[in-house]
């Protein structure tokens, strides 16, 4: 078995870098020096933390064009969305350096005792396994909140962005965090497996594929340590007669387009009502042939390719069972190594691959249902639960269903997105926990219930 990591460029699939994994012991002086922090950490205030948020927001200004390259380089998004996301970091530590005091300050609760209250106190070391669709952002979003809590953090990256893994401990080390506040380790799945284990491990998060949540998650469950975990997602986005197509489609597209389709929260399954449907499917149609292929280093290039070539290949056989059992493509349909062309399928059943399972690339299914009950109904059949979105112009007729959806999330007249004023996370396969706002930094600490008599 390989001991090292080579990162490749999946446009041109020229190697980037090789890297290492790291030796157990070097492993273990990671995991010590990160329990060892934590006791310094612990101690400085939520002011002092937030004070480094900021230092982490001015660094991620300055170095955001580098930075975004190298996500690009890595794993293909064009470099205008790596900008994005950059930015989106940048955000993030602001609405943390901003309301973390609130946040984390003591609630008081009035019982029949003198004092009563509950105290958010960190819990520890906590590891992270990360995935490569947003290299930055699912990194930050875990770590900012739960850095400012006081824990520290062990980041085990996906394989193919090693090099921002190192980018962001790197960035956490300039900002000013004590060293091993946060690590990145360059480790396989059995050494995974093993840091699990670790008394100094409180607690793991990760963001990922359903295989790897219950691998993850069954370990941590060995060892009784709490999970997080952000997992697949089959979004519907639904279509009424009255949604404003001129207003909104090019939100639909990007719902499903974006980062070729590589996100947990896109737009996975069209649900479209009969008597609009056709304008949509022309609309749509219109408007994804005009994405534009390329270099995703290139300004011009609007869809990248995907992360790795055998992500392609997951694609492939989605499209071709669900064409064996009925469905016709439309447009798209073309593999070229990592790049996948963009693709649009119709007459969906819901048996059908495509529709069942989570589609990781730019593949848009798209079926013809009746009306807005059969839409919701269709909808809700899935066993994720990220999010479903619906456009209309009857908002009457969108809450009337708040309560039939049981996923996380429900947008409407807007696609499913990640924002930290608001709590983020799933339910059924798309795994459990909150991340982002309020909630977000709750995940990780202790609750403690102080009562004075
Ligand atoms: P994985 O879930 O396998 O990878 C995500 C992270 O988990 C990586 O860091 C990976 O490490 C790690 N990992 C996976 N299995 C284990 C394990 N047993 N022990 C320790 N670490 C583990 O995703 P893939 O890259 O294979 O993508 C496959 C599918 O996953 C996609 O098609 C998509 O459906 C889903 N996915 C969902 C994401 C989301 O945002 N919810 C993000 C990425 C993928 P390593 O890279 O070393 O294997």
């Amino acid at each position: 078995m390989s001991n090292s990591i080579k990162t490749v460029n999946p446009f041109n699939n020229e190697q980037l870098k090789e890297y290492n994994f790291h030796t157990s012991e070097q492993l273990t002086q990671l995991v010590k020096g990160s329990e060892k922090a934590f006791h310094q950490w612990r101690q400085t205030s939520i002011k002092e933390r937030c004070r480094l948020l900021n230092n982490i927001a001015q660094i991620l200004e300055d170095d955001k064009e580098d930075l975004a390259k190298l996500i690009t380089l890595e794993m293909g998004k064009p470099l205008s969305q790596s900008l994005s996301e950059i930015e989106k970091c940048t955000t993030l530590c602001d609405f943390y350096a901003t309301n973390a005091e609130d946040f984390l300050a003591d609630e008081l609760i009035e019982t029949e005792a003198s004092e009563s209250f509950v105290s958010y106190d960190p819990l520890g070391t906590i590891l992270a396994v990360m995935p490569w669709n947003y290299p930055f952002w699912q990194v930050f979003r875990f770590a900012i909140p739960t850095l400012t809590a006081g824990n520290t953090a062990i980041l085990k990256h996906a394989s193919n962005v090693t090099g921002c893994a190192l980018a962001i401990e790197n960035i956490f080390e300039r900002a000013g965090y004590p060293q091993g506040c946060f690590s990145a380790i360059i480790a396989d799945h059995q050494a995974v497996e093993k840091l699990i284990a670790d008394d100094t491990i409180k607690a793991v998060t990760l963001t990922g594929s359903e295989k790897a949540g219950k691998a993850i998650a069954a370990t941590a469950g060995k060892h009784l340590k709490k999970t997080v975990l952000e997992l697949g997602g089959n979004n519907a986005c639904i279509i009424l007669d009255d949604a404003d197509l001129e207003k909104y489609m090019d939100t639909i597209v990007n719902a499903r387009m974006q980062n070729a389709g590589q996100s947990c929260i896109a737009a996975k399954r069209f649900i479209v009502t009969a008597s609009i449907y056709d304008e949509f499917l022309k609309q749509f149609k219109a408007k994804v042939s005009g994405l534009k292929s390329g270099d995703p280093l290139n300004n011009e290039t609007t869809i990248g390719t995907l992360a790795r070539t055998d992500l392609g290949d997951i694609l492939k056989k989605q499209i071709d069972n669900s064409v064996a059992m009925g469905a016709t493509v439309i447009s798209g349909n073309k593999q070229d190594q990592a790049y996948f062309e963009p693709t649009i399928l119709i007459n969906i059943t819901p048996d059908m691959p495509v529709f069942r399972e989570e589609t990781f690339g730019p593949v848009a299914p798209i079926m013809k249902v009746k009306n807005a009950e059969e839409a919701f109904k269709m909808a809700s059949d899935t066993r994720f639960g990220l999010g479903t979105m619906v456009f209309t112009q009857s908002i009457e007729t969108a809450q009337n269903h708040i309560d039939a959806i049981e996923d996380g999330a429900y947008f409407v007249n807007e696609l499913v997105k990640s924002d930290a004023r608001l709590p983020f996370g799933g339910t059924k396969a798309s795994g459990y926990g909150r991340e982002l706002s309020r909630e977000g930094i709750h995940e990780f600490v202790n609750r403690k219930t102080v009562y004075i008599n």
